[in-house]
């Protein structure tokens, strides 16, 4: 009896295995269509100064618009993108487009803007460096200084030679560099001295208990006062309400990114947003949400 149920599971196991491999190749497959059938699209998040309520950068967040799922967030794609190798061209049609954005919003009049891209690790180890980056700010034309490439604290971890020439060489374009989710890594401010960045995003797992968990609190602290020592911008992630936005600006948090002033909206809708987050009529933040 146990043989038998024994027999039952190791198949079901199989056929499940069967289904998550079917799943994966087909999930990799229209991966390759959507590239090919443009269904990728970027979304754009506002970064706001704290010191004067401007809309400093935008963070650029890709987007899948599937013709029957809708709109797939990254972190169902991203992933699999990685495993892949499709994160490559992916990243390069993001690159492109992202630069492309910026320039026709600097010709729009928005010229005070910059724009942060995502590049994963697994996109370096794929080929993509600063020739590559090179090539698209010039066929877009936009400003490198403009621009702001955000990597995770994990490819700092990594710490290897090839890790640090490669960041010199980008940072040698006279682009910004930010760690993303930094604190999720586990790795020191004083180990991030040897790399060429200009900007910390604390994760938004550290802020979302803010002000109340005291472990993240003072945690947050220490974070914002010792890259302030070492020249650091802070953004802080993720910040969806009031006492969140008042406890950083309490610590002298240089930029708030999160839901509390607005999601990521696709490129046509930036201007709006922007209007309406400067609007100095404006009395809070919910209202210019609220206008989305
Ligand atoms: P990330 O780079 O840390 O981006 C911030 C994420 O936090 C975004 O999720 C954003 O929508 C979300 N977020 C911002 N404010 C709030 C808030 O107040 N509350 C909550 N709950 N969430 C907030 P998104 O767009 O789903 O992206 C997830 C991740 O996917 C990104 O995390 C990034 O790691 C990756 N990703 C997105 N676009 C790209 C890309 O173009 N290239 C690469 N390589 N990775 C990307
Ligand atoms: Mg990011
Ligand atoms: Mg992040
Ligand atoms: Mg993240």
């Amino acid at each position: 009896k146990a043989k038998e149920r024994g027999r039952n599971q190791y198949q079901f196991f199989n056929a499940e295995m069967r289904d998550q491999v079917r799943n994966r190749t087909e999930l990799e497959q229209a991966l390759r269509l959507a590239l090919q059938n443009n269904e990728f699209e970027l979304y754009y998040q506002p970064i706001i100064n704290t010191r004067n309520g401007k809309v400093e950068s935008v963070e650029s967040l890709v987007r899948w618009s599937h013709p029957e799922r809708g709109i797939v967030s990254p972190a169902d794609f991203i992933p699999m993108a990685e495993e892949t190798g499709l994160i490559q061209p992916l990243g390069l049609w993001v690159f492109e487009h992202a630069c492309q954005q910026m320039q026709a919003w600097c010709e729009l009049g928005l010229t005070e803007l910059s724009v942060a891209i995502n590049i994963s690790s697994s996109q370096r180890h794929l080929g993509f460096n600063a020739a590559a980056a090179q090539a698209l700010i010039t066929k877009t034309g936009v400003n490198p200084n403009k621009l702001i490439i955000e990597i995770t604290e994990s490819m700092f971890l990594d710490g290897s030679e090839e890790a640090i020439t490669w960041l010199n060489e980008l940072k040698s374009l006279g682009v910004m560099l930010a760690i993303d989710d930094f604190g999720t890594g586990y790795s020191s401010l004083s180990y991030l001295k040897r790399f060429p960045i200009d900007k910390l995003k604390i994760d938004r797992a550290f802020v979302s208990d803010l002000p109340d968990d005291e472990d993240d609190a003072s945690l947050v602290k220490a974070i914002i006062a010792m890259s302030h020592s070492m020249g650091l911008t802070l953004v802080a992630e993720g910040v969806e309400n009031y006492e969140q936005l008042d406890y950083l600006k309490g610590l002298e948090c240089d930029l708030i990114q999160g839901y509390l002033y607005s999601k990521p909206v696709p490129a046509d809708q930036l201007p709006d947003v922007i209007r309406a987050l400067e609007d100095p009529a404006r009395k809070d933040a919910a209202e210019a949400y609220n206008f989305i």
